[in-house]
């Protein structure tokens, strides 16, 4: 692995897959940038694999383009590719010892003795498995093993590394390593990642650019605070991480466009898309957003009643209920305001640049 050489970016150009009625992938465009960690996230049966698939020459769309290097690549075999891929459940051979899993394609390919043990040597050093290269599978942990599975990928020194969800086999804490570790990795040898995974935790704590898809098609792309703090639509809000939303109508308080929902008129986003006046508007705000005081009976604030609460060491999550439904609330556990007591009278304040219009996609 030369670590100077340029990656390759991938992109995706209307890209249609069907299977008899059901469309896979319906429009897909994606830009996945020369050396950017790009995750595909969204729900079983979004069409993550398809598109990841398409990418690497084991799915054939039947419409559109994707281009490596400038190059379209839509009727090129997976092997001609060269992308490198890690599959979810590893499947090392068991026969064969950890340095023998990763020469196993070279020597396939008739390599030249030399160069195959340089290049496994190489591979088995980038994920820290140089020390284990004589074991064999059945003596690794589950961590060992998947990235055995990565230096196998690595070994062909691959300008794009195509990972479906590899880290769903392993347990927590397990893979909280590995993500830390894939990271470094890819910042090590700058190689463009395309990652699947329906974890939004993982797509949030690993990338660079995240692609959400939904019913075959991207609905909203870009960095991961982007998306949590802009999300376009319901679906986004709810999917990566947890949100409260008011639904009302917009109105024109004193010139500035405001919401009504119910007997209350709440602030809008300053310098957001708002919906011409009479029109129905969703804003979503996030729990960790809003602040909480107890109530003394009048003032600011949206008036609720606390009905449950859960204590989660770092942040106490709070359920309130209010006039507008009911919000979940986050707060740091060491600056809370107040002792929670069911039936405690509170109220609810966020400032307006907290919350986000969101388009109605349920
Ligand atoms: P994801 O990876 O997000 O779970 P997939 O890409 O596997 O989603 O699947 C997207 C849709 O395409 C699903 O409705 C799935 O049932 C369908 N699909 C995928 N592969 C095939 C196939 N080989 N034959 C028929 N339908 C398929």
């Amino acid at each position: 692995m030369t670590e100077t050489q340029a990656p390759s970016g991938v992109m995706i150009q209307r890209v249609v897959k069907q299977y008899g009625e059901t469309y896979a992938l319906k429009d897909v465009s994606l830009d996945i940038p020369a050396g950017s960690f790009t995750t595909l996230l969204g729900p079983s049966g979004s069409g993550k694999t398809t598109l990841l698939m398409s990418i690497a020459g084991f799915t054939r769309p039947d419409a559109g383009r994707i281009l490596a290097n400038g190059r379209d690549i839509i009727a090129m075999p997976p092997e001609k590719r060269e992308f490198g891929m890690v599959f979810q459940g590893y499947a090392l051979f068991p026969h064969l010892t950890v340095a023998g899993n990763v020469a196993f394609a070279l020597k396939l390919r008739r390599r030249p003795r030399a160069e195959v043990q340089e290049r496994v040597k190489r591979a088995l050093d980038l994920v820290q498995l140089g020390h284990l290269a004589d074991r064999y599978p059945r003596q690794l942990s589950g961590g060992q093993q998947q990235r055995v599975a990565l230096a196998r990928a690595l070994v062909f020194e691959p300008q794009v590394l195509l990972l479906d969800e590899p880290l769903s086999a392993l347990d927590k804490s397990l893979r909280a390593d590995l993500q830390w570790e894939l990271k470094a990795l890819h910042a090590r040898l700058g190689l463009t990642f395309v990652y699947v995974t329906h974890d939004q935790e993982e797509a949030l704590s690993m990338s660079d650019q995240i692609a959400i898809i939904r019913g075959g098609e991207v609905v909203q792309s870009g960095a991961p605070s982007a998306l949590y703090e802009r999300p376009k639509t319901h679906f986004i809000a709810s999917f990566l991480g947890r949100s409260n939303y008011v639904e009302g109508r917009v109105s024109g308080r004193n010139g500035t466009p405001a919401v009504v929902a119910g007997p209350h008129v709440l602030d809008l986003p300053p310098g957001a898309d708002i919906p011409a006046e009479g029109n129905p508007v969703i804003l979503a705000i996030r729990p960790e957003k809003i602040a909480v005081t107890v109530d003394s009976g009048s003032g600011p604030g949206l008036p609720g009643c606390l009905t449950a609460w859960s204590y989660l060491g770092a942040s106490v999550t709070c359920r309130v209920a209010t006039d507008l439904g009911e919000f979940h609330v986050q707060l740091p556990t060491w600056q809370a305001a107040f002792e929670p007591r069911e039936g405690q009278a509170l109220r609810l304040h966020w400032p307006p640049d907290a919350g986000c219009i969101v388009r109605d996609d349920r």
